[in-house]
């Protein structure tokens, strides 16, 4: 029996998401093999409603596995339960995303169900003929798209970047079966236990989840100017984001890195400033709503892309936006 597994992420018995993201991703999947699609949720405390969501964004079935000592991911304990579940009921494609969670996941549990994982797709697809899982993704520093397929094992397993894919429109309409599978003592892995969180950089800011991003690139000249870029992110009501020149140079910490080898992006508003775009940056921007570009180069990639672009100094343009954003907040226009 052919199924499409996507595995959903849930934190204080909320859905993040990219649980959504990876349902759209396996919907098409699933119609393309005539299948079923299911969502496996493990947590504790979520709620009926929250699994029925998962079915009106697209999944035929839930399984849930529900318990106070899986409320926090412990990679050990998840790969227990999933490599049961997985044993049981044969998926033929198990999809997680490319979080720091599902990142530790999956390959631990490739190994333990003797399966090969393609990390950080961004695309994927249905091979005619085969059925095969097509699992694209950047290769050679991003210069290439390698297509990569898994024709001898099962599961084929893969991992997708977070905000590559908008989540389904729920449709109320849509019928599923919510599955509850029960915890024995086996699933549970007793040696790891949550104690606590510490928080850190990464905390403190979440471009990938931010509506608004105000990125800066080398175009700033010295990590000191992105003080200006900070206070017009703050006047937005949006975050910093950075190129990987910025970070590199040791401008600004590598959790605001967007791209490629960063995160990948989905806000309403982004707006690059001394940004040339190239095709790595590109890469974690491509499905912002509105892009904006300042750049003094009027041939700069992130131009061509840009939905507005402001061909000029960013040390002249910068300034003169927060004055009419501080206006703005005094109500003067
Ligand atoms: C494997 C790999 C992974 C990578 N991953 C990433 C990634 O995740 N994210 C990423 O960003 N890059 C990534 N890169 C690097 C990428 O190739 C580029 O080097 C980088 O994006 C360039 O950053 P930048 O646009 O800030 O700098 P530049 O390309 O140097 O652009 C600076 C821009 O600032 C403009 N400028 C200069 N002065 C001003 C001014 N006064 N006012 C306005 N504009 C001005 C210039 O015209 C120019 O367009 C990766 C590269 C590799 C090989």
């Amino acid at each position: 029996m052919s199924f499409v597994w996507t595995i959903a992420e849930q934190h204080d018995g909320k859905l993040k998401d990219v649980s959504f993201e990876l349902l759209s991703r396996g919907r098409k999947l699933a119609d393309k093999l005539q299948t079923k699609l299911a969502s496996v949720l493990i947590g504790h405390g979520v709620s009926e409603a929250a699994m029925e969501e998962l079915i009106r964004r697209g999944a035929d079935e839930v399984y849930t596995i529900q318990d106070p000592r899986l409320e926090n991911f412990v990679c050990e304990s998840y790969v227990r339960v999933l490599t049961k579940l997985i044993k049981t009921w044969k998926p033929s494609i198990v999809l997680a995303a490319a979080t720091s969670s599902g990142r530790t996941l999956m390959p631990y549990l490739a190994i333990k169900v003797n399966a090969g994982l393609t990390a950080d797709c961004t695309e994927l697809d249905i091979e005619e003929g085969t059925g095969n899982l097509l699992q694209t993704r950047p290769a050679i520093g991003g210069n290439i798209m390698a297509t990569i397929k898994t024709p001898d094992h099962r599961p084929q397993m893969a991992t997708v970047r977070p905000k590559s894919s908008r989540p389904l429109a729920e449709d109320t309409g849509r019928l599923g079966k919510i599955i509850t599978v029960p915890v024995t003592d086996d699933m549970i892995d007793g040696r790891v236990q949550v104690l606590g969180y510490r928080k850190d950089a990464t905390e403190f800011v979440n471009v990938e989840e931010a509506d608004i991003i105000v990125a800066g690139g080398k175009g700033l000249k010295k990590g000191d100017n992105f003080a200006m870029i900070k206070t017009l992110a703050d006047s937005f009501g949006g975050v910093v984001g950075a190129s990987r020149e910025a970070v590199d140079r040791g401008w600004i910490a590598y959790p605001h890195q967007i791209g490629l080898s960063g995160k990948t992006v989905s806000p309403k508003l982004y707006i690059g400033i001394g940004i040339s775009g190239s095709i790595q940056h590109l890469a974690g921007i491509k499905t912002s709503e509105v892009i904006v570009s300042i750049n003094s180069d009027p041939e700069a990639s992130l131009h061509k892309v840009a939905d507005f672009g402001i061909v000029g100094d960013a040390f002249q343009i910068v300034p003169e936006l927060q004055r009419r954003m501080d206006k703005r907040k005094g109500g003067s226009i």
